[in-house]
């Protein structure tokens, strides 16, 4: 992050200092291009405006009413001829003034001859334009007018009469009019002497200040050259080379201070340079503007990384939080997985002891009826026994009597007697038989009623009850037959005990077939039926009315027939007494 951050400082100074380089150099050239344009329109304007008046000295030189003058000076009706055209001509040109000169200097005609400044009589013989004219050379000059005070521009022609200089005519024009057209958005135009004293300017407070600290001796002749009449000649305190163009300039006096890139035009005819300055605060208010635009476009930059950084840092935290979330989860998941695979153990192992109690119930209960059978099934027992007994001694007898016949007869009837017993024993051996919950599957019903028969038939008798079964069927339910069985002995052992004793005891197990796919197996007596307000306690286990009784066999019963995903209930029975309806899910032949 810091190490972006220098990065982007680096690049920013370095942008900064190279870019400064570049916009400094290139807002000067194109300063200096401009300024170039200004200069040199500038210049060619100077040079139109100072051309249309150079010939015309020379062009009335010639003239007479300027030789007549010259000529007859105290003539006063040609000095009026001559004033009159002079100031024809002045007008026309429109110059400022237009006047004469004798070969002493003095002023013998004048266009302003009317007026109150007129130049008549005034003598110009310190000025340079005369000195050169009267020597016969042509001669331009600029000062301040002696009697109008404005800045001028003087033009001085001999006049020539007889190969004899006799006089000077001379036209002067006014320099604020060049000047009004100096006026430019950006810097200023200056027109300075050979002494660097400006004598134009686009900036009035510079008038007649020099460039350069000039010498005493040379202000001193300026002064008495009364070029710029008595004007305090200040310096602008100028450094830098005034030679070289374009350069820059630091002036400084009590009204100016500042730097400039300044041009320099030179006009070899008026001894004049003109030059153009543009303060370089341009230069520096574009390198200022282009510090900000890049310090802002750094500045953005920064901030988009510190935005993207934030983001980032915003985004790792998020992902640590969600991974530690995860972590976190993850851990929770294993804890409670390893919890509920504990439980499901404990679950499983109380299921499996669960399932182990049930069974070792079932058999119980099982055992609990089998003594119940048990005194009319030693009953059923004792009787073929004591048969068999019999027939064994009489058999003996009728073998010591020699009667082998009546022997062999006894001797088979004991073996159907033995017989009888083998299958009554094998009846209860197979009641007895633990069994296996688990086997669970569609079986013939038939068979099941009919050891259940077998098994009770003993009782059955001993009470002497009549058992109507139903009439022999081809259904098959889905049971385990052995609990079945146990579950039929039992309600029928409940059926019998109710109806013993009584003077017409009935017994009948029916059946019925839905429609549904369900099988009920009614079993149904005379006896009192249940009491209304004990047939919801019925199937709770240790409920029961007897004396002796545990009060299981209904509870486990229905246990039993639940699971063979059928149903075990009590109803009144149509003869009267109690109903028990075995419903079994039957296969469909
Ligand atoms: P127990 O025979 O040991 O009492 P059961 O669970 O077999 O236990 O029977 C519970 C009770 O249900 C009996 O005590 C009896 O009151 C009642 N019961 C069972 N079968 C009949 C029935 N056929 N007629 C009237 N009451 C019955």
């Amino acid at each position: 992050m810091y190490r972006q951050f220098l990065l982007i400082l680096i690049l920013f100074v370095c942008t900064l200092v190279l870019g400064g380089q570049w916009v400094w150099n290139e807002t000067k050239d194109e300063l200096i291009s401009q300024q170039e344009t200004h200069i040199e329109k500038l210049s060619q304007y100077i040079t139109s405006e100072l051309d249309k008046f150079s010939h015309i000295p020379e062009l009335i030189s010639k003239d007479k009413e300027l030789i007549n003058a010259l000529l007859t000076p105290n003539n006063s009706a040609q000095i009026e001829i001559t004033n009159r055209y002079l100031d024809h001509v002045n007008e026309v040109v429109s110059a400022a003034d237009t006047y004469l000169l004798d070969s002493y200097g003095t002023t013998i005609a004048a266009s302003n001859w009317f007026l109150e400044r007129s130049f008549i009589g005034k003598n110009f013989a310190f000025r340079p334009y005369f000195k050169d004219a009267i020597q016969g050379r042509e001669s331009e000059y600029f000062a301040l007018g002696l009697t109008s005070g404005l800045r001028g521009y003087y033009y001085g022609f001999p006049v020539v009469y007889a190969a004899e200089i006799i006089g000077v005519v001379v036209v002067k024009m006014e320099l604020s009019a060049i000047e009004s057209t100096w006026q430019q958005s950006q810097g200023a135009f200056i027109a300075t002497d050979d002494n660097n004293i400006i004598f134009m300017s686009s900036e009035p407070s510079w008038l007649f200040k020099s460039l350069t600290n000039l010498p005493e001796d040379t202000l001193t002749q300026i002064r008495q050259s009364r070029q710029y009449l008595n004007a305090d000649i200040e310096p602008l305190n100028a450094t830098g080379d005034l030679t070289v163009s374009p350069s820059l300039l630091n002036l400084k006096d009590n009204n100016t201070n500042g730097e400039f890139l300044t041009l320099v035009e030179r006009f070899p005819r008026a001894k004049l340079n003109l030059r153009s300055l543009v303060s370089t605060k341009h230069l520096y208010w574009s390198m200022i503007n282009f510090a900000v635009i890049v310090a802002l476009i750094f500045g953005v930059l920064s901030l988009l990384l510190l935005l993207a950084r934030h983001r980032h840092l915003k985004h790792q935290q998020i992902d640590r939080i969600q991974a530690e979330a995860k972590q976190k989860l993850e851990f929770q998941v294993l804890e409670r997985t390893a919890e509920l695979q504990v439980e499901v153990r404990q679950r499983t192992e109380a299921e499996q002891q669960l399932i182990k109690t049930q069974g070792e119930l079932i058999q119980a209960a099982k055992l609990a009826l089998l003594g119940e059978l048990s005194t009319s099934i030693s009953h059923e027992l004792n009787n073929p026994l004591a048969a068999i007994r019999s027939y064994a001694d009489n058999g003996a007898r009728y073998l010591i009597k020699g009667n082998s016949e009546q022997a062999s007869e006894n001797f088979s009837k004991i073996t159907q007697l033995t017989e009888r017993m083998a299958n009554i024993s094998q009846q209860l051996r197979s009641f007895a038989k633990k069994s296996d919950n688990t086997d669970l599957t569609y079986i013939a019903l038939d068979p099941v009623l009919f050891s259940t028969k077998a098994l009770l038939n003993p009782q059955l008798k001993s009470l002497n009850i009549n058992l109507i079964e139903a009439a022999p069927s081809s259904y098959s339910v889905l049971a385990n037959p052995i609990q079945l069985e146990q579950v039929l002995v039992n309600l029928l052992t409940n059926a019998m005990q109710e109806i013993k004793g009584l003077e017409k005891p009935k017994l009948t197990i029916s059946l019925e077939n839905s429609s549904d796919g369900w099988l009920f197996i009614h079993i149904d007596d005379n006896g009192a039926g249940v009491e209304e307000q004990k047939i919801a306690r019925l199937f709770e286990p240790f409920f029961t009315t007897k004396d002796n009784g545990l009060g299981l066999g209904l509870s486990i019963s229905r246990q039993i027939i639940d699971s063979f995903y059928g149903h075990l209930q009590y109803a009144r029975s149509p003869l009267g007494g109690a109903r028990f309806t075995i419903s079994l899910l039957t296969a469909k032949d």
